[in-house]
């Protein structure tokens, strides 16, 4: 038999627990059931700190089970698809449906699409932050860099966080001249953007942390293939005045983003947009077909910049619109397309980038933010994962 639901979130990750933890504090007699097959839970923010060597990285994982609501049934199971006109949520093992439906499974990360980088990352000094086991192997192949090329990448895709491509090699370029190898290094910056920052109120710092440490900058560069044991890597430029230019560059060390995308299930989903990822309304974050489907998070169609901070504006706009949902009133609760990005630029220092949809600055404080200072980077590192475990998962902010 069916079961129901009479809300059902997809992925319990900052977004599925942060709009669940938020409607029970409003509601708590909602039935509300989170589905998600994994048995832990990554405050993912800080493994930049963990590849930079100051942030442990088992304080980064949790278990599930602990930060799902208590009022939460937790159905430990994937979501393969969705009958949207039907309301129904398809498993392995069971077919479900719901009154209102929230879509949050995250996005995935597709390391498989650069030809050997499963076979060498972790091996031959190339590194990523972007997962859980390999970003301690950041660290150490910064302490253990002693000059020559290092190299980052910033994948020709969208990605979460689009700041942590770029941050890892600010800390490294510090690490490199507070340990004298700077002098000796040729750090080299590969992306598939156009530019180093969307904003330009934070760019211009950005580029001169770039100038202070002889950062080459390479942009319109896609990274096809990495050949571990020679320690090179193809890069293949997609611009007007590279196009098709094949480069194969020497690394000593490599820091790799994988390419990223919606995840698959959503991208053959009759819920997902051109681009594959969940098509909502900018403000209202509902669905432009489906009223009693909603998405925030990382796999929602929203063009800003993919980051949990984004995710602390879209949570209550999504409980406050199923609420009015609910009740039969009309939706009010309205996103400005807030995210942002705390720019560590090395150790002790960090600009706390904030914006909207349209790359204008949405700063909290009352001084000048694109200024690289101590206590943001403090806010990032003690303040942030606290206010994470403790506030955010639990519906208070
Ligand atoms: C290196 C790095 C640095 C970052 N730095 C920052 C930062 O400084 N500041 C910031 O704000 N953000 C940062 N982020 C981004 C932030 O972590 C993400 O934007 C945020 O976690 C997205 O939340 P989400 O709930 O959409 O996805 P996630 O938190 O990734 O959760 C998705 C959940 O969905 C589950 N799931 C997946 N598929 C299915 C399925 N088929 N069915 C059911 N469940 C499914 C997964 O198991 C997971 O639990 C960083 C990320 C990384 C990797």
């Amino acid at each position: 038999m069916q079961k129901h639901h009479q809300i059902i979130i997809i992925g319990g990750g900052n977004a599925g627990i942060s709009v669940a933890a938020q409607l029970f504090r409003k509601n708590s007699k909602l039935d509300i059931a989170i589905f998600d097959p994994s048995d832990k839970h990554y405050y993912q923010p800080a493994w930049t700190l963990a590849g930079g060597g100051v942030f442990d990285i088992r304080k980064t994982e949790r278990n599930e089970a602990d930060v799902i609501p208590k009022k939460a049934i937790w159905i430990k199971e994937s979501a393969k698809s969705f009958n949207p006109d039907t309301n129904e949520v398809v498993t392995e093992a069971a077919s479900y449906s719901y009154d209102i439906l929230v879509v949050c499974p995250g996005i995935q990360l597709n390391w498989g699409s650069i030809k050997g980088l499963n076979e060498t990352l972790g091996h031959n000094s190339v590194c990523s932050n972007y997962s859980f086991k390999y970003a301690p192997y950041t660290f150490e192949c910064i302490k253990n860099f002693k000059g020559g090329n290092a190299i980052f990448h910033n994948p020709h895709t969208p990605v979460k966080c689009g700041g942590a491509p770029h941050k890892i090699m600010y800390m490294a370029a510090d690490y490199f001249r507070k340990h004298g190898v700077l002098e000796k290094s040729n750090i080299q910056y590969w992306s598939g953007g156009a530019k180093l920052f969307a904003v330009p109120k934070y760019e211009k710092t950005l580029l001169n942390v770039c100038k202070r440490a002889n950062i080459k900058l390479n942009f319109m560069q896609r990274l096809d293939e990495i050949d571990g044991e020679n320690k090179r890597a193809k890069f293949v430029g997609f611009g007007e005045n590279n196009k098709d230019v094949e480069t194969w560059v020497d690394f000593d060390m490599m820091h790799v983003t994988p390419p990223q995308s919606a995840p698959d299930f959503i991208k053959n989903s009759p819920l997902a947009n051109a681009a594959g990822w969940v098509d909502v309304d900018k403000n209202t974050l509902q669905h432009v077909r489906y009223a009693n489907v909603f998405s925030l998070g990382d796999a929602s169609g929203l063009p800003t910049s993919k980051t949990g901070a984004a995710i602390r504006k879209q949570a209550p706009v999504v409980v406050e619109n199923i609420l009015a949902l609910l009740a039969h009133q009309n939706l009010s609760g309205n996103y400005s397309g807030y995210t942002s990005c705390p720019l560590v630029t090395g150790y002790g220092k960090l600009v706390l980038a904030e914006f909207d949809y349209n790359n204008q600055p949405m700063e909290t404080f009352p001084f000048d933010q694109s200024k690289e200072r101590w206590s943001m980077y403090l806010l990032k590192k003690e303040v942030l994962p606290r206010m994470y475990w403790g506030q955010i998962l639990t519906g208070k902010a």
